[in-house]
């Protein structure tokens, strides 16, 4: 075996977290090997976010094109997807060739490994025959796959994951969707708006049912004003491919069958492969348990979706940032004296003169506003808790909601106009403690309910504020007034 190579930082997994991480690292002036076994960049760029909305983008151009008679006159319409497909490959993924991503982070000062990364004892990560032993820390941020759920013949059939659904060039004639969450939702719509006959097929009693209740029926009619089938309370019990086609049988016994068969059933973090059981920590969980600055257990820190903390991108380059300040502090600290090593780093030059003591204030991770969009149209964005979590954790609710039909923005936007804004109170506090925002700008409109919830902004001076008019987020003020 070879000796171990010392360096200052291993960082695990290079998607959205832990590129950020690394290069952060590396600017920084620590010593930094980035190890990634797929693409620099993660699911993000080349199979999830940037490629969906993407699809997402063309797929409401058409619908906007739809919407000119009745607004403006007449316009025929003639989807095609060889420009979106191009588009996906040419301007978004490279052909999912990451070149450009290694060099961003090379060019950062950090040393790039492509292949399989396993902790090997504390302190210590393999890559096939390759040990790094890290002298501050190892950062895991190896992301998740989807969750295939155990149907039966479900594993001995093509069905596609995000991955396919994103990479196609022609489309099928027809799409059953698994999962009636964020992801099957948007992609269902978008290939319905290009003529695909879609069904989407879920188990729980409503599709989004993360959100309110009022954000799954408006979603849900928006998509079937599309064309999609929806059938939800439907539990699959056995998936069949005969060489042709897909026929997926429910528990209750309908059948239902398409060209194609899109599983978006959730994701799951994969952390047997890890070696995690090699520095004591648990593999058995769902998720790597952190603290709020990130922490898994001595010299090891988690980012992005392994930690279970909300799938999301700006969630990933919200918790590298905290990695990234304590990691620092720690590299510091050991340089002003408590390095076991006795080795010098680049931390405490580069990176800050306050030897010894942790003067900088590390932040701490907080996910009370989380925002989340779902980027069907009407888009779908909400922040911290929904009415019934509210409820739930024994919360004096108070609730407000506006529909956006009925404002005068609404009113004048007409086809497409639907949505609202829903308000979520802690009565005792006089805050606002959660939100939803739906309509054609939802996830913009939500921004400010952002701001309230984090800030915890009371209800009192939201009251005072001044609300453009006429415009989406003006259903904030009625929502407020029916609040009280
Ligand atoms: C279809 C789709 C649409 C989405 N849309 C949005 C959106 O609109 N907005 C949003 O905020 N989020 C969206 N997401 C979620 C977003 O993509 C993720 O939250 C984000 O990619 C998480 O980043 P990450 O760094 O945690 O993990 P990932 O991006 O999954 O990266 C993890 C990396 O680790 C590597 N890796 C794993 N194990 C090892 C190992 N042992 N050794 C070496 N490398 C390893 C993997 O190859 C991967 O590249 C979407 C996801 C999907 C699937």
């Amino acid at each position: 075996m070879a000796d171990p190579e010392l360096v200052d930082v291993v960082v695990v997994g290079l998607g959205v977290g832990g590129e950020e991480v690394a290069g952060r690292l590396a600017e920084a002036g620590l010593s930094v090997v980035g190890v990634e076994r797929d693409l620099v960049g993660g699911e993000c760029p080349y199979w999830g976010c940037v490629p969906s909305k993407m699809m997402i983008r063309a797929a409401n151009a058409i619908a906007e094109a739809r919407r000119v008679d009745g607004l403006a006159g007449s316009a025929e319409v003639r989807p095609d997807w060889s420009p979106v497909a191009r588009r996906i490959r040419e301007e978004a993924t490279d052909t999912w060739d990451d070149t450009v991503a290694v060099q961003r982070f090379t060019g950062k000062g950090g040393r790039f490994v492509r292949g399989t990364a396993r902790l090997d004892g504390p302190g210590r990560v393999r890559v096939g025959e390759r040990v790094f032993q890290a002298r501050h820390g190892i950062v895991l941020g190896t992301g998740t796959r989807p969750s295939v759920p155990p149907v039966d013949g479900l594993a001995d059939t093509p069905y596609w994951t995000n991955r396919q659904a994103i990479e196609v060039e022609e489309l099928p004639e027809s799409l059953l969707v698994l999962g009636g969450g964020a992801i099957g939702l948007e992609l269902a719509q978008v290939f319905a708006r290009f003529g695909v006959r879609v069904t989407v097929v879920e188990a729980l009693d409503r599709v989004l049912a993360v959100e309110e209740p009022e954000a799954s029926e408006v979603a849900a009619a928006a998509l079937r004003a599309d064309g999609v089938e929806i059938h939800t309370g439907v539990r699959a019990e056995r998936v069949s491919h005969d060489g042709q086609g897909f026929t997926l049988r429910g528990a209750g016994g309908a059948e239902f069958t398409a060209d194609r068969l899109l599983v978006v059933t959730g994701r799951r973090a994969h952390l047997d492969e890890l070696g995690l059981d090699t520095v004591g920590v648990d593999a058995g969980r769902r998720y790597l348990a952190v603290d709020d600055r990130l922490h898994v257990t001595d010299g090891i820190w988690a980012v992005g979706d392994v930690t279970g903390e909300g799938a999301f991108t700006h969630v990933a380059m919200y918790q590298a940032g905290i990695v990234v300040a304590d990691v620092l502090d720690h590299a510091r600290r050991a340089d002003a004296g408590a390095d076991p090593s006795g080795t010098a780093s680049a931390a405490g030059g580069a990176a800050g003169s306050e030897a010894g003591g942790s003067t900088r204030a590390v932040p701490r991770a907080d996910y009370r506003a989380l925002p989340r969009v779902t980027f069907t149209d009407p888009e779908v964005g909400a922040v911290g808790l929904t009415e019934h979590q509210a409820r739930e954790r024994g919360v004096n609710v108070q609730v407000g909601l506006a529909r956006l039909p009925s404002s005068a923005r609404g009113w004048i936007h007409k086809a497409g106009n639907e949505g609202f804004v829903k308000l979520v109170a802690d009565a005792d506090e006089g805050v606002l403690i959660g939100a939803t925002s739906v309509g054609p700008a939802g996830g913009e409109v939500l921004s400010a309910l952002v701001v309230a919830v984090h800030a915890a902004v009371p209800l009192a001076r939201l009251r005072q504020m001044i609300y453009a008019y006429p415009t989406f987020h003006r259903a904030i003020e009625d929502a407020l007034r029916d609040m009280s």
